[in-house]
Formats: C-alpha cells, sequence, structure tokens
C-alpha cells in the first residue's frame, strides 16, 4: 500500500490523481489532502478518500470544512503551516504536490525535507528554484517523479539508456489556440478564446500560459533541472496533435519518444506507480486513424515568452523565479480584463529588464525575488492600462 498526500487535490492534476486511487484501492490511499478552493468538492473528496488530515487556506475555509463534515471530520489546518504539515506527514510515502503556480514550492520542499517521493506535477517548483530543490532531494534521497506529460515522456525515453549518450531533449508543444492566428489577430484574443485549448484539458492558469507559449518556456527550465541539461540541449517543436510526448535525441543518431493519447492519467499513474504500469481504462491511441503527425518550428516572434524563459534561465539565478512571478500576475491581469494578451509579455519582459540581485542560496532569496517581481509587475500593469 503506498500512502499518497495529495496537494491541490480540487485541481484538474489533483482530480485525475483521485481518480486513479479510486481505480486500485488496493495499491493507494490517501493520508492527507490540501487545497484552495472548492470546499464542497474538498467535502466530498475527503468523505469519499478519509484522509487522517487536510489543510485549507484560510481559517474560515476550515471552520466552514468543520461545520460541513461535523464529527466524522479528520484534522482540518489551515494557512502555509498547515500545507506543511500536511506535506511532511508521518503516515504518507509520497506526495503528490499538484498545487499551481509558485505557492507550491514552500509545501514541496517540506515534503522533501521530510524524505517523501515527489510526484511532481507544479511545475514551478523546479522553475523558481531548481538548483535548491534538486540538491535537497539528493541530500535527503527523495526521488522526483515528473507528471507533466513532456517530462514523463523524457523521463521514460531515458529509461535503460546511459546520460552520458544523450545529445538533446525535444520538447513537444501543441502550439496551443493561436498557433495559426497571425501577430496581428493576437492583439484582439478574449480570455475566453485563450481558455478554449485544443488538446488539453487543464486549470485556467497553466490553459493560459499554453496559449502564450510560457508553458513551454516553463517546462524548458523544469526539464533543464530534473535532467541536468543545459537551455542549448533543450530544444521545442511544434506538435499540434500532442501524440509524442517529447523525445530523447542519443549521440547515435537514435530519437527515442514517448506517445499516448493527450491524457493526464497516465504521466500521473506512472509517476505514482514507478517502475509498474497500471492498466488504465482510457482510449487507445489509434495512428492509422490519425494518419499523421506533423512538427515546426514554434515562431519566437508571436510567442516572445518562450524567449524570454530561454533568457531567463541563462540569466540564472532568481531570474526564472522573476520571471514566473510577474507571468502569474500578468496572466491573472489578463483573465481579469486588465490588460491584452500581448501585454502578458510586455509585463514579463518590463520585469526582467529590471532584475538585478541575482542570488539563490537559500529559499528564502527566492521568495524575495518572488514579491519583488510581483510587485513590478502590477506596477508595469499600471503603467500599461
Ligand atoms: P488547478 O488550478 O486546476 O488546481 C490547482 C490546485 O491548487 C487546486 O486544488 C487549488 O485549490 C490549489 N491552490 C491554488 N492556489 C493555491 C494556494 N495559493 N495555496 C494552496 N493551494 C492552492 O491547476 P492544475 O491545472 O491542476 O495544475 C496544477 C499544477 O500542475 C500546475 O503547476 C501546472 O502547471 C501543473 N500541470 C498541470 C497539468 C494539467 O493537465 N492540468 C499538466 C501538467 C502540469
Ligand atoms: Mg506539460
Amino acid at each position: 500500500m503506498k500512502n499518497l498526500i495529495v496537494l491541490g487535490s480540487t485541481g484538474s492534476i489533483g482530480v485525475n490523481t483521485l481518480e486513479i486511487v479510486a481505480a486500485y484501492p488496493d495499491r493507494f490511499r490517501v493520508v492527507a489532502m490540501t487545497a484552495g478552493n472548492n470546499i464542497g468538492l474538498l467535502e466530498e473528496q475527503i468523505r469519499t478518500f478519509r484522509p487522517e488530515v487536510v489543510a485549507v487556506i484560510s481559517e474560515s475555509q476550515a471552520l466552514q470544512l468543520r461545520q460541513r463534515l461535523g464529527s466524522g471530520a479528520p484534522d482540518i489546518l489551515a494557512g502555509v503551516a498547515g500545507l506543511m504539515a500536511c506535506a511532511s506527514h508521518a503516515a504518507g510515502h509520497m506526495v503528490v504536490s499538484a498545487i499551481v503556480g509558485a505557492a507550491g514550492l514552500v509545501p514541496t520542499m517540506a515534503a522533501i525535507e521530510a524524505g517523501k517521493d515527489i510526484a511532481l506535477a507544479n511545475k514551478e517548483t523546479l522553475v523558481t528554484a531548481g538548483p535548491l530543490v534538486m540538491a535537497k532531494a539528493a541530500a535527503r534521497k527523495v526521488r522526483l517523479f515528473p507528471v507533466d506529460s513532456e517530462h514523463s515522456a523524457i523521463f521514460q525515453s531515458l529509461e535503460g539508456h546511459r546520460r552520458r549518450d544523450v545529445r538533446k531533449l525535444i520538447l513537444t508543444a501543441s502550439g496551443g489556440p493561436f498557433r495559426n492566428r497571425s501577430l496581428a489577430e493576437l492583439r484582439q484574443v478574449t480570455p475566453a478564446d485563450a481558455l478554449n485549448h485544443p488538446n488539453w484539458s487543464m486549470g485556467r492558469k497553466i490553459t493560459i500560459d499554453s496559449a502564450t507559449m510560457m508553458n513551454k518556456g516553463l517546462e524548458v527550465i523544469e526539464a533543464r533541472w530534473l535532467f541536468d541539461l543545459p537551455a542549448e540541449r533543450i530544444d521545442v517543436h511544434i506538435h499540434p496533435q500532442s501524440v509524442v510526448h517529447s523525445m530523447v535525441e542519443y549521440i547515435d543518431g537514435s530519437v527515442i519518444a514517448q506517445m499516448g493519447i493527450p491524457d493526464m492519467r497516465t504521466p500521473i499513474a506512472y509517476a505514482l506507480s514507478y517502475p509498474e504500469r497500471l492498466p488504465l481504462k482510457i482510449p487507445q491511441l489509434d495512428l492509422c486513424q490519425l494518419g499523421r503527425l506533423t512538427f515546426e518550428q514554434p515562431d519566437r516572434q508571436k510567442f516572445s515568452c518562450l524567449g524570454l524563459a530561454y533568457d531567463a534561465l541563462r540569466e540564472g539565478g532568481t531570474s526564472p523565479a522573476a520571471l514566473n512571478a510577474a507571468n502569474e500576475v500578468a496572466v491573472e491581469a489578463f483573465l481579469k480584463g486588465e490588460i491584452s494578451f500581448l501585454n502578458i509579455s510586455r509585463v514579463i519582459a518590463t520585469v526582467l529588464d529590471l532584475q538585478r540581485d541575482n542570488r539563490i542560496e537559500h529559499i528564502d532569496d527566492v521568495l524575495r525575488a518572488d514579491r519583488r517581481a510581483r510587485t513590478r509587475a502590477r506596477q508595469a500593469i499600471d503603467d500599461i492600462s
């Protein structure tokens, strides 16, 4: 029996994770879960999965949950302290890190510190604090299993091969809803247009990141730390069918890829049950019906967020944390109608230009850079609007 701690249980990844747990009750048990919103769904999840401890963001949410659950309620904690207590809960063997955004960093670090293996969906953890997270994981002998489909594909394509034989990684990207729109057309697009992803059903933030291609930029940074390769050896190909989830090119010219239909349950299940594969009730990939798979270079002018992410990665230190924080603020402002789609990258570029003190020795350096970048991003948004 593997005891799971699910951080972000009410989100898109959280719900898919719990679906796998429900299908394999003899293998997995949920001992702790946390959520930031949707208390109604959380209540339902608690009744179904009976965790020992739960954490929510605010005391008022905790109170509300206790009232709804009555005498059957588990321990219900609140705030960052509650999140960290859940993340390091003694009974847990593995933590599914599925909070969205930089808010996932501190609890994921607490889980690593407590020696729990991580099924990592929260890419922002490695984007903001990659070198610190990898060092801590090595020191605590913790394994990070990628949930992000691209990184799961690379992880699978590396299995059984020598790392020194790798020439480069190729991350695939669907290109999102705006792949075929011109730069001029991108000026007009609305949040509803951007939330309409052609292949994947995901949370709002990552869906906007897919439309700007910042998601792929964040994934390049995530891959840099997860697989210990420099930016120059990580490429991005647009692949609109989202069937080849990513590839590894070897020194002898071999390219090994992992394929499947776009469904997050496959990489989630693999992270949970590695090295075993679980039978999943999902549609089969039918390549003959699909007919063809296509690949093209990303348009870096239209999707300048991708270049900004490479810039931040090359800059190093806390630049990726600043990039990520500025992106979170800009995406939120776009969703609220405060800035246009193309101004998302403008805000991020402004914040990166102001980034100076790049020291990254301690998690506090990251949190400071994150706060500073958020303030600067809000300033940039005010200046624009
Ligand atoms: P989501 O918005 O659907 O869910 C996020 C979860 O985190 C929810 O449970 C929410 O309540 C919780 N949360 C939000 N803010 C919080 C805060 N400040 N403190 C504590 N909890 C908070 O997001 P998602 O799409 O499931 O994505 C989760 C993570 O997984 C992201 O980092 C994303 O990049 C990554 N990811 C998602 C997918 C996908 O298919 N959805 C694929 C690859 C990677
Ligand atoms: Mg991905």
